[in-house]
């Protein structure tokens, strides 16, 4: 297969198992963020596949052939770190035709090379500048055109733009998948931010303790979360408690929910439903009512805090559709079957 498989990948450190048994196939091409909160393993599974670390299990090949032991330097890879380490002492230029020079690269070449990558990262006056007079958003594409310099293998990032403020990051995020677009290389991004991911990523893994815990497209994590702690990382989300009754049909706090069911055999679950997704209504005219605990205007939004079967359930609605209601109402909540997703406890 042309692409990155990972076979039974663990790492250990000490008592510590920092990955655990992994598996995941990457086609040639594929945008893959790794995504999970703090100390999930992202990082030190990234480093595996550098080579920076080296796995106490498993296999890393590439195109068909083992690199699980070959040497960094080796691997033809393009990586970019937080820390971005650009050589201070370095311009633009010599920056990104580092790695060129140090394989002997004839200099016309290099020079070439560099103004090609200065256009693709939309700095092309920028080559004398000392990195040192550049802004954080700039630093950053001198980065990536550095790490890409070589026409690396594979294009590892390790959270490239959490230094950044959040609109420009936003910005880079988009910038960053057209660029990975352009050129079709194979990009692993290790990120916690989950609007990144969504934004760039054509395979989203969602890691927790070491492991994987859903791979697949941002929209099937988003609509289709596997369980509830991906349900709960990927965006926001609404989390009941729901027991069958004697036919398998969903209860909340003893109501039922036409047309969503437990699968067969589960007694508890729970249910999953997405702020935008849940219908307010007059009290009358929905089989769960609630009390509005906490109305929320963000002006593009407005979110409806809503207490009822013991929890919190959040509305997101348009200001136009805004629910005409204050704080200690009465609310009727309609959770949409096909919105529902139903996942074990
Ligand atoms: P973060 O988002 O905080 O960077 P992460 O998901 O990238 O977290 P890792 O950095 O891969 O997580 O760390 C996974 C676990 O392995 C953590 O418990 C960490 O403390 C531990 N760990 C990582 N590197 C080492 C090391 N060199 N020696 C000992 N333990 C380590």
């Amino acid at each position: 297969m042309s692409g990155l498989a990972l076979e039974g990948i663990a790492k250990r450190f000490g008592a510590l198992t920092a990955v655990d048994d992994l598996s995941l196939t990457v086609p040639h091409g594929t945008f893959v963020c790794l995504l999970g909160p703090s100390g999930c393993g992202k990082t030190t599974l990234l480093r595996m596949i550098a080579g920076l670390e080296s796995p106490s299990a498993g296999r890393i090949v590439l195109d068909g052939a083992e690199i699980t032991d070959l040497p960094t330097h080796r691997r033809d890879f393009g990586m970019v770190f937080q820390s971005l380490a650009l050589f201070p002492h370095l311009n633009v230029r010599d920056n990104i035709a580092y790695a060129l020079r140090i394989r002997g690269v004839p200099k016309a070449e290099q020079e070439a090379r560099v103004a090609e990558l200065l256009d693709l990262v939309h700095l092309p006056d920028f080559g004398n500048r000392p990195v040192g007079k550049l802004s954080g958003g700039q630093k950053q594409r001198v980065a990536i055109a550095r790490a890409l310099a070589v026409s690396p293998r594979l294009f590892l990032l390790d959270e490239p733009l959490s230094a950044l403020d959040a609109k420009l990051r936003e910005a880079m995020q988009v910038e960053l998948r057209q660029l990975q677009q352009k050129l079709g290389i194979t990009t692993i991004v290790v990120t916690h931010d989950q609007r990144e991911a969504m934004t760039m990523a054509d395979l989203v893994v969602v890691m927790g303790e070491g492991r994987i815990r859903q791979a697949a497209a941002p929209v099937e994590i988003y609509r289709r979360p596997a369980d509830a702690f991906v349900a709960d990382f990927i965006g926001s989300t609404n989390l009941l408690d729901v027991a069958a009754n004697g036919s398998g049909h969903a209860l909340v706090d003893g109501i039922p929910l036409p047309g969503v069911a437990l699968p067969a055999g589960l007694k508890r679950a729970r249910l999953s439903i997405r702020p935008e997704d849940v219908r307010l209504t007059a009290p009358a005219e929905a089989p769960l009512t609630g009390r509005v605990t906490f109305l929320r205007d963000l002006g593009g939004t407005v979110e409806t805090f809503v207490a009822v079967a013991g929890t919190t359930v959040i509305a997101v609605s348009t200001p136009r559709e805004r629910p005409q209601v204050a704080a200690g109402d009465a609310i009727g909540i309609q959770l949409p079957p096909e919105a529902c997703v139903v996942l074990p406890q």
